[in-house]
Order: C-alpha cells, then structure tokens, then sequence
C-alpha cells in the first residue's frame, strides 16, 4: 500500500523560500573590523535572487558547480542560498589549504566560477591561472580592486555591480531530493583532498537533526555566532539550520582572533556558537587576563573538530558561566554525528562524565565498532574499535574516486577509534592512524593530551607515538607552556601519575613553542612526527 502522502522534495529551494518568508524579519549580522553590517533573511533572499539571476546570465546552468573562497559573511551566505536554490552546486574551496591543494579541488570538481571575498583576491590571483575550468569570478565589496585577478584566464565582475543589474525575482528550482547541492572537499592530511556531495535531501534532512534538541536545538530564539568557517563541512550546517527555523547568525567575516571575537559577543549578544577547541582556547587566554570580561550571553557553545579537553570546558561553564556541548562530526558526516548531552537522571559531577564524551548518536545515525579482526564490538564503554556510520547524511562514496577503502558493507569507516557506551554515549581514543601501541596494549594519544592540558601551566599538548625498542611504541608529549609559567617533565610526569595508568606515562616529553595545526585548526601530528624524525624535537626524558 503506498502512503496518501504528497510527494514533497526536501530541497533546499523550499527551505529558502521559507526562511527568507516565514523568518524574513530575522538578521544576519557580518563583523566589519568596527561594527556590524546587518541584513533580513528577507534582504538576503532578495540578494540571492540577483545572485541567481546573474549567475544565469554568465551562463550558469543545470549542476555546474559554483566556488566560493570567502570568510563567513552575508555575501557567502547569499551564495549558501542561492547557488543550490537554482539547480547549481556550491562549492565552498577551503581558503587555508596549500595552493597546489586548492588548484587540484578547483580543477577535480570542474569549477565554473569563484565568489571571491575582496580581502582575499591576492591569494586567489596566486592560484587562479591553473583553474582550468573557471570562467568567471565575482569579487564582493564596494569597488573592490579587481586588477590583481587581471589576465588569469577568467572574466573578473565586481559582484555588487553585477548584483545591481540583476532582477530580485528568481523562481527557485526544484531539483529531484537526491541530487547535489553543494560539495566540502576533506581536509585530510594524506594524499589529495576527497570531494563529498551533499544533496538536497541530506542538507535539509541534516538541518533539521541540528535543530532537535538532541543536537544543537537551534529555534527562532537563538542566535548564532558562526566561527567555524562556512568553507570547513558547512560551517557544520548552521547557516541552513538557523534558516530553517530563523534563528539569527553572526558571522566574524576574516577577524578571528580573540580580541575583536571578544567584541563581537559583547556587542552582538549572541546566545550560541560553534567553533573548533583551539579558537576557545585563544579567547580562554584573553579573558583571563581580563576582570571585566563577559561572555555569559552565550548560554551554549558548540566545540568539536577534534578532542575538546575536560579542563577547557570546565574553565567556561564555572568561571563564565558558558557550556560548552562537545559534538562530533566529519566533512563526510554533513557533519554532526553526535551531541555529548548528559540523561535527564545525571546530575552535577555525574553529567561531566558524559559531557566530555564525544556524544550520543543523533537520531539517524546508526553506529557500530569494528575490532582488528573484523568482529562487531560490543557496546559496554569499553570494547575499543573502529568507527563505522551510516545514515542519510553521510557519504557513501566520494565524488569521481573509485577508492572504496573508506567503506565497508554500505557504512562509512571514519578511521576514528573508540569505544560506545551501552546508552550510545561515543568515546574517541584516537584517529586509527595516530594509535600507540606499547608492548602490545593500545595507549590513547586523546586521553593522555587532555589529562597534560589538565595541568594549569599548559596551554596545548599533543602526544605521538615514537619507536622503542623494547615496547614497540612509547608516547612521546609535546607541550606548549602557557606565557609566563614554567612547568618541567618531571612536574608533568608527577601530575598525571594519578590520571592515568603507570604504564601509559610518557617518559619523552619536548617543550615547543606551538602546537602545528591543519587547515581547520586540529593538531597536525604528521609534522610532529617528521620534526621528530629529522631530530628537530629536543626530547628530554623524565626521570
Ligand atoms: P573533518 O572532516 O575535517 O571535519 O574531520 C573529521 C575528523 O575530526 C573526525 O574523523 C575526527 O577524527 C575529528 N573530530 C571531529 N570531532 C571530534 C571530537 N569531538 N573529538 C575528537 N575528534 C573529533
């Protein structure tokens, strides 16, 4: 029997004519250096409309494929809309990858046009000439300077001007649900970079899972200050979800540091936000140092990305008042697989032994773990393995690869490594490729990372695994001591002797300035590993 149900898409088409009607009055606020520029959902969508339409005009058509190489503002919002809201795809080029990275994902996903912030027309001129398939590029801002991008081998238009031609009338296309939408290239550290390909079903599907109060519960109330960049897995789908149900976007455009992200919450007030452990860490530092300081606006943050380490959101919720809801996710994952929300029943020190897990399975996302020999894990929080997902929005292949590595059976092999809890609770140990094995027993880089970033002199921590002889494997810790502190192996070797097992504790430890970061700002280990190796690390061993 088949349902009496209407045959509606889930496309993104509907979801702006919704947000820009039904939540036309909401706002998007883009930090300018020295204030705010403020816009309606409503004036956005008018603005997509003349985006859409001058898009056409250049000759873009069916599921050609639309770049952007912005920060996170209202222009790139306009294109979030308006390029899969006209049957086109978006894709968001990561603006911190390596130039040869950019030019292989340009030139893989065949892009036709690049949406170009004016502050980062140099870095696109550098790389520009070996797109071989862009034909246009659109530089945003008021009479931007267009001639560094002069005789590339594209068109160059001032997007304001363009979009001053244009109609504000465009009738939204409706595509069939499972087509492509939009495209995140992963930021992998080895080999090239794999391209994923939302559809409409999976984003709109995915933004209303981020909007349930088991996720991010985002409502007409919420205010959003969006720091993770809309180049980096969607911004994690929050510019569709806070459409969807209209809440209000903040956006930091290319002023991430800690001092003007300071002033934007102070100034715009936002109740909610998401970014990666390493920018909270930053504003950690900035606000104490400063008495005055208040963030407490923001009722719940969202941090996930890599590890989130228990001391960080402990120093938010108890000294500013800020809750910090650990997440996990994957460019192929849309990309929020899991929430750390505690039961109703756990209370006080009780929820933090579920807050600093990575969370419970949103609904829609099946898991399991897959030991060594291929056997399925239980899930008793203690059985260690492999994570697998699958469901509506998550990737089952990557876009023009025949690599079928990554899969397994129709799951996803996310190359993470943990265990589950009985009540679905995820706990990462570690990326399979970063696992130390010492004599045989696996040793958790995550967990040995958070317990050092624990100790009150230090400010980052991260632990590779070295060859040793007699175990195989030993941890050996980089650490980044705070400003003004000064900490010593030995001290640290002291602090986690009751943290973790005696066997585990790192006896190598080196002192550096900084932690190496990729692209979307999680701890690069494979540049640790080769510091190492070319005995660039001064290694000290604790005694
Ligand atoms: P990306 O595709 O760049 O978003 O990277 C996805 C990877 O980031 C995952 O496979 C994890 O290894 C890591 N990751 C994301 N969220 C977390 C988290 N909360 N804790 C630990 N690792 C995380």
């Amino acid at each position: 029997m088949r349902s009496t149900m209407q045959d509606a898409p889930l496309s993104i088409a509907r979801l702006v004519r919704h947000g820009t009607v039904v939540h036309g009055a909401s706002e998007v606020s883009s930090w300018t250096g020295d204030g705010f520029r403020t816009a309606t959902y409503a004036e956005v969508g008018k603005r997509a409309a003349r985006l859409a339409n001058a898009l056409r005009a250049l000759g873009i058509d069916g599921d050609q494929r639309v770049a952007t190489y912005q920060w996170n503002n209202q222009e790139h919002l306009e294109a979030y809309f308006a390029v899969p809201a006209m049957g086109a795809v978006l894709h968001t080029l990561n603006i911190r990858l390596f130039p040869e990275q950019v030019v292989f994902i340009a030139n893989h996903a065949e892009d036709k046009v690049v949406i170009v912030d004016a502050s980062l027309v140099e870095p696109l001129s550098k790389v520009l000439p070996e797109f071989e398939t862009v034909e246009h590029v659109l530089v945003t801002g008021e009479d931007p300077d267009l001639s560094p991008l002069a005789d590339k081998g594209a068109e160059i238009h001032s997007y304001e001007s363009l979009l001053a031609d244009a109609s504000d009338d465009f009738d939204w296309v409706e595509v069939d649900e499972n087509d492509a939408a939009a495209m995140c290239y992963t930021s992998g550290t080895t080999g090239n970079p794999k391209g994923v390909v939302y559809s409409h079903r999976s984003v709109v599907l995915h933004s209303m899972a981020a909007c349930m109060g088991d996720a991010m519960g985002l409502s007409p109330s919420s205010k959003v200050l969006v720091i993770v960049p809309q180049f980096h897995a969607m911004a994690w789908g929050l510019p569709y979800a806070a459409m969807l149900v209209g809440a209000e976007l903040v956006m930091p455009d290319r002023f991430l540091q800690p001092e003007p992200m300071l002033k934007m919450i102070q100034e715009a007030k936002p109740n909610f936000a998401g970014a990666v452990p390493t920018i909270w860490q930053g504003l950690l530092g900035l606000l104490e140092g400063d008495d005055e300081a208040d963030i407490s606006c923001l009722e719940e943050v969202v941090v996930g990305g890599s590890a989130c380490p228990e001391s960080l959101m402990r120093a938010f919720e108890e000294k500013f008042r800020v809750r910090i809801l650990h997440a996990w996710g994957m460019t192929e994952t849309s990309p929020l697989g899991s929430v750390a929300r505690p039961p109703i029943a756990a209370h006080g020190e009780d929820a933090w032994r579920y807050r600093v897990t990575q969370g419970r399975f949103m609904a829609g996302v099946e898991a399991r773990l897959i030991a060594e020999d291929g056997s399925v894990q239980p899930w008793d929080d203690e059985a260690v393995g492999e994570l697998e997902c699958r469901g509506p929005w998550i990737t089952a292949s990557y876009h023009l690869d025949d690599d079928d590595e990554k899969f397994h059976d129709g799951w996803l092999r996310t190359g993470d490594v943990g265990r589950i809890s009985p009540d679905g609770f995820l706990t990462l140990t570690d990326r399979s490729k970063d696992v130390i094995k010492s004599g045989g027993e696996w040793i958790s880089s995550v967990e040995l990372e958070n317990a050092i970033m624990g100790h009150p002199a230090v400010a980052e921590a991260a632990v590779i695994g070295i060859p040793d002889e007699k175990w195989g494997e030993r941890p050996l810790a980089s650490v980044v001591v705070k400003d003004g502190e000064d900490v010593s192996a030995d001290d640290l070797r002291g602090f986690l002797a009751d943290k973790v097992a005696k066997w585990q504790l790192p006896d190598s430890w080196a002192f550096i300035e900084e932690v190496p970061k990729t692209s979307v700002g999680k701890f690069d280990k494979k540049v640790i590993r080769q510091r190492f190796a070319d005995e660039e690390l001064e290694v000290v061993q604790a005694s």
